[in-house]
């Protein structure tokens, strides 16, 4: 029997050792944290259709239980070291793991929206990211602004630390676009006289039932898109916010008074993405994700023989798409498999 060692233990890491496992292999997923379920433990509904995520993480979670894979959390990887077809891997709690392949499934980070300080995150009360309000929808507690008032006004702003010469990252992230529709419809819900707006350079609907979703935030929930770039905001004192941007429609600068402001962040590599590229001797792009063999036909594969990749650690991606990235990693390292045996 083959063993493999996968690096990660969130959506990609978790498929791929399903997959493994399925077809006969021994399999050990090294997860950093507590738990597995990577980030989406913290997230509460997923576009196009606001589908509960512990659908999505009930299930992966059972299928760890149902199947014979070995889970090691609140672990990392210290290094690895290759002697032929075989890899040697140190774990921080000085286990020495053999393996005939390797999987990486580091996933990605969330951009720290401190690093655009002209937005006012962590400084003013009222600006929060994506992730904060999808952790207090999970709460289900009730969203008030200064002195327990409901937000009257609320704005959206698009590529937070992505398309951004300034954050470093050129790259767009591809889910925040249809996450700021999806999360805009859901506090009109929550607050039906709310009015919401939605800064926007591009937007960018490429996935199945993404257009009908922003169409419908228009027609139905009334929610307004403003083609332009937030320059800044500013803590009024009555802790509202002012915010300036230019429309680029119209060429023309724009002010406006809003209750709560939230920014779309984007995705990072992070460093459990770097740390694996160094241990296991592997490449990363400009971008800081992993540089796969050819971004057509190998996307799955790594600049090294024996590893391979799986899920965001390589790009921006849907879960939808992470979990098919991770069938086809496990295809990888069969086919891998079967020719070194
Ligand atoms: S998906 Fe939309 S918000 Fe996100 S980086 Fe791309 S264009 Fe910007």
């Amino acid at each position: 029997m083959k063993h493999i060692v996968i690096i990660g233990g969130g959506i990609a890491g978790i498929e791929t050792a399903s997959a493994l496992t399925d077809a006969g292999h021994w399999v050990t997923l090294i997860e950093k944290d507590a738990q597995i379920g990577g980030k989406l433990n913290n997230w509460s509904n997923l576009f196009p259709n606001f589908t509960p995520v512990e659908k999505i993480t009930d299930e992966l979670k059972e299928k760890c239980r149902r199947k014979d894979f070995s889970i090691l959390t609140n672990t990392e990887v210290n290094s690895v070291l290759r002697n032929k077809d075989k890899f040697s891997i140190n774990t921080s709690d000085n286990q020495q793991l053999e393996a005939d392949a390797i999987v990486v499934a580091t996933g990605y980070e969330l951009f720290d929206a401190r690093r655009k300080e002209e937005y006012g995150y962590k400084i003013y009360d009222h600006v929060i990211t994506s992730a904060d309000l999808e952790q207090l929808f999970k709460s289900g507690e009730k969203l008030t602004v200064a002195a327990g008032k409901i937000p009257k006004r609320i704005a959206f702003v698009h590529c937070v630390g992505s398309r951004d010469e300034k954050s470093g990252n050129h790259y767009c992230s591809k889910v925040c676009c249809i996450t700021g529709v999806k999360q805009a419809i859901e506090l009109k819900k929550h607050l039906p006289d709310a009015e919401i707006f939605c800064f926007y350079m591009d937007l960018r609907m490429y996935g199945k039932h993404f257009e009908e979703l922003y169409r419908e935030a228009q027609e139905k929930y009334d929610i307004q898109f403003i083609r332009g770039r937030l320059s800044e905001a500013s803590e009024k004192i009555d802790k509202s916010l002012l915010i300036k941007a230019e429309d680029t429609l119209s060429g023309r600068p724009l002010k406006m008074n809003v209750d709560l402001l939230v920014l779309l962040i984007g995705m990072e590599a992070g460093k459990g993405t770097a740390a694996a590229a160094t241990s296991c001797s592997i490449g990363c792009e400009e971008s800081g994700f992993l540089q796969t063999a050819d971004s057509f036909l190998q996307s799955n594969i790594s600049m090294q023989d024996g590893i391979f990749l799986a899920g965001s650690c390589t790009a921006p991606m849907t879960v939808n798409d992470t979990v098919l990235h991770a069938r086809s990693a496990a295809q990888e390292v069969n086919n891998y498999l079967q020719k070194t045996r």
